[in-house]
């Protein structure tokens, strides 16, 4: 991981000079990243992942949060940017992430999960610069889905656990099939903890979704265009789209392995 942590470096430099210094796939762990829109669950299904594979879940938008609560030098700034929905500059967020990974590569990390990282093309090219990324995990929902799940976001202000007080039901059409997501609530103990999101109003999602298209869909076609793309459509909540995911990643049977190894 050393030569991501090199990422500060590579945001000014007009022109690059190092290449990857990744070892093989197999004397390493999985480098992947999540893609996806707002509210799309890419927090929820990577963590689940990190998890299963001992990897730490590396989620820019957790970075900028820490930051805004930690009321450093740039938290104003920060909080305007976030709270209308844009998206801060890669110089902010490459700084952010190259001190996490270099926290973790102090402690002894390897692989990662990256969450909400790349969402630009020049994000996406400085990632490609510095280190190898094996696949990439493309997350889809109806826009419908996605509003409502941003609006039922429900997080609990002591243990940070995410849950959703939405029930979303969307009808099919155009040959899609419609779709049923329970909500996801919290237990008893947490209830009273819950906060929203300030950028999870309506009017903010709305903005965040069209940053999304504009600025971070060109970034599924960066990784379509080199094979690494694997698109996933969520069939409804977490009991049905989890072992389908686990499926497509050939993972379904990997607990029952790791256990039999060891
Ligand atoms: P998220 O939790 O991923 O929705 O991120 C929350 C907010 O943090 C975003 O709306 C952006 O303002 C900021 N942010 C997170 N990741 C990035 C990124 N890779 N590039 C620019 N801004 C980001």
């Amino acid at each position: 991981m050393a030569a991501i942590t090199r990422l500060v470096k590579r945001v000014s430099s007009a022109a690059p000079t190092f290449s990857s210094h990744a070892p093989p796939l197999k004397e390493r762990n999985v480098q992947w990243v999540f893609l996806g829109c707002p509210g799309v669950g890419k927090g929820t299904y990577a963590s689940r992942l990190c998890t299963l594979l001992g990897v730490p879940h590396i989620a820019t938008g957790d970075l900028v949060r820490h930051e805004l609560s930690s009321n450093g030098p740039l938290s104003s700034q920060l909080s305007e940017i976030v709270n209308q929905g844009k998206l801060v500059s890669d110089e902010i967020i490459i700084n952010l992430l190259s001190k996490r990974l270099a926290d973790g590569e102090a402690k002894g990390e390897s692989g990662f999960i990256l969450d909400g990282f790349p969402r630009t093309i020049k994000q996406a090219e400085i990632l490609e610069g510095v280190t190898d990324i094996d696949l990439v995990v493309n997350l889809k929902l109806q826009e419908e889905a996605l509003l409502a799940k941003c609006l039922g976001r429900r997080i609990c202000n002591q243990c940070g656990g995410n849950f959703n007080v939405a029930s979303i039901s969307v009808k099919g059409e155009n040959g899609r099939p419609g779709m049923v997501m329970a909500p996801l609530l919290p237990p008893a103990h947490c209830m009273s903890k819950l906060i929203t999101r300030a950028d999870d109003t309506e009017a903010v999602v709305k903005e965040r979704l069209r940053i999304y298209n504009e600025k971070s869909q060109p970034v599924e076609e960066f990784y379509r265009s080199r094979g690494k793309l694997l698109e996933f459509d969520l069939p409804g909540g977490i009991p049905e789209s989890w072992p389908k995911l686990l499926q497509a990643l050939n993972l379904d049977d990997y607990e029952e392995k790791q256990s039999a190894a060891a």
